[in-house]
């Protein structure tokens, strides 16, 4: 046998050995059980009798296997063959079905380390490239959503390791796995520095995740979402209802319009934190990041007002570019601003920076009891990382200070 394959039997006679151990450790629970009368003897029978012969399945594939490995002089493990010899197996001792799908969930487990670039068929994977020459990648399990509307293309995926995918115009705007990073980070670091806030404006956001991060403050009384695409926030409440339940907020108000035609509206000091949870600087986010809109959220705010702005990466050179500008822009129209940073995989790069705007507050004078009273369980802002985010990397400090807008 050669040493691919050799592995290939050993890998597999470990899970069966784990799923062996595995199976006698929930007899022996369910006969501790039956023996303090917990169970009845019609469902101790009933399960015992399932999990006598899984465990009798599993040792006569083990033997099986070892036979195989054995025999077997082929150059390569052929997984087909494997899997269809599994299953003559599983047929001949007449097995659980249950056990069929648990021993075909470790083979395909051992092929997928084994399945190298060539042998892997990427037709069903998406691709967010950062350059023309990097790209960040996952293995869409599932389509379970796309729609085109009249601003841009909407769709959800499922995937194993980030849970459902929102995707606009093909770029990841919130995963179920890291979408808390994102917004506990737009939420907290301003409501921890304006406490007293009571009226709050969001633009964009339609996935609903700011504005549910919002519901958790008692004492906001007006959560208002400008969000130009109804296509977007429908899709957020049908797949991702434990992100978008703040829409179901008596204080919310959510308006289907140009965030950039409201605030050339809204009335003078009307909101005490703006966030700006864009998409990118294209398509209808753009309007988002120029100098006229940016003048009117400050008309917007009222007097210690805080604006925070999606502010993107500074790693690759165009969301680089994209920063310097928005930063050149803020600081011509606010006495304040600074950038603060989190890490969130998905988003290009992973580490990915919010702006903070303001003619009065400053990001470091918050008072951390005064928040942490309030009891809000996070599971990536607290006071601490609050300060530590503001401090920045050298290379990130040099392109804010050498920020223009051209
Ligand atoms: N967290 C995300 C990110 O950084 O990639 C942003 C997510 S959120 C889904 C962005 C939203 O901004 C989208 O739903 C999009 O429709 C909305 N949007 C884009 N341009 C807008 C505009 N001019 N007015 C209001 N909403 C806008």
């Amino acid at each position: 046998m050669n040493e691919k394959s050799h592995v290939i039997f050993e890998l597999l006679h470990l899970e069966l050995d784990d799923l062996y151990e595995d199976l006698k450790l929930v007899l022996d629970s369910l006969e501790e059980r039956h023996r303090s009368q917990v169970l009845t003897d019609r469902v101790y029978e009933e399960n015992a009798a399932t999990l006598r012969a899984e465990i009798e399945g599993v040792k006569s594939l083990l033997h099986d296997i070892e036979a195989q490995a054995q025999q077997d002089s082929t150059a390569e493990v052929d997984f087909a063959a494997l899997s269809a010899s599994i299953d003559r197996t599983l047929t001949d001792h007449d097995l659980p079905r249950a056990l069929e799908h648990l021993v075909k969930k470790k083979l395909k487990k051992i092929q997928n380390y084994f399945q190298d670039r060539e042998g892997t068929d990427f037709s069903h994977w998406h691709f967010q490239y950062n350059t023309p020459h990097t790209v960040f990648g996952f293995e869409v399990i599932e389509n379970l959503f796309e729609a085109r509307s009249p601003f841009q293309k909407v769709a959800v995926v499922a995937t194993l390791d980030y849970g459902r995918v929102l995707l606009i115009d093909d770029l990841i705007m919130v995963t179920e796995k890291d979408a808390f990073v994102y917004h506990e980070m737009m939420v907290h670091v301003p409501l921890s520095v304006c406490p007293d806030a009571r009226d709050v404006l969001v633009i964009g956001g339609g996935d609903g995740g700011t504005v549910t991060e919002l519901c958790r403050y008692p004492q906001l009384q007006r959560i208002v979402e400008v969000e130009i695409d109804e296509v977007v926030v429908n899709a957020a409440r049908q797949y991702f209802p434990e992100l978008s339940r703040g829409y179901a907020d008596p204080r919310v108000e959510l308006l289907i319009e140009d965030g950039v035609r409201y605030m050339a509206q809204a009335p003078e000091a009307s909101f005490d934190v703006i966030l700006i949870d864009s998409t990118d600087p294209i398509g209808p986010g753009e309007g988002l990041f120029s100098q006229r809109f940016y003048q009117d959220c400050r008309r917007v705010l009222k007097p210690g007002g805080v604006l925070i702005n999606q502010s993107e990466s500074p790693y690759y050179p165009k969301q680089a570019r994209e920063l310097q500008r928005a930063a050149a822009k803020l600081r011509s129209v606010f006495k304040h601003h600074s950038v603060y940073q989190m890490f969130i995989p998905t988003y290009e790069s992973g580490h990915w920076l919010l702006g903070f705007a303001s003619d009065s507050r400053h990001p470091m004078e918050f008072d951390p009891e005064r928040w942490q009273n309030l009891a809000i369980k996070t599971h990536y802002y607290t006071p601490d990382v609050h300060r530590a985010s503001f401090a920045l990397p050298p290379f990130v400090s040099d392109l804010l200070e050498n920020s223009n807008d051209h």
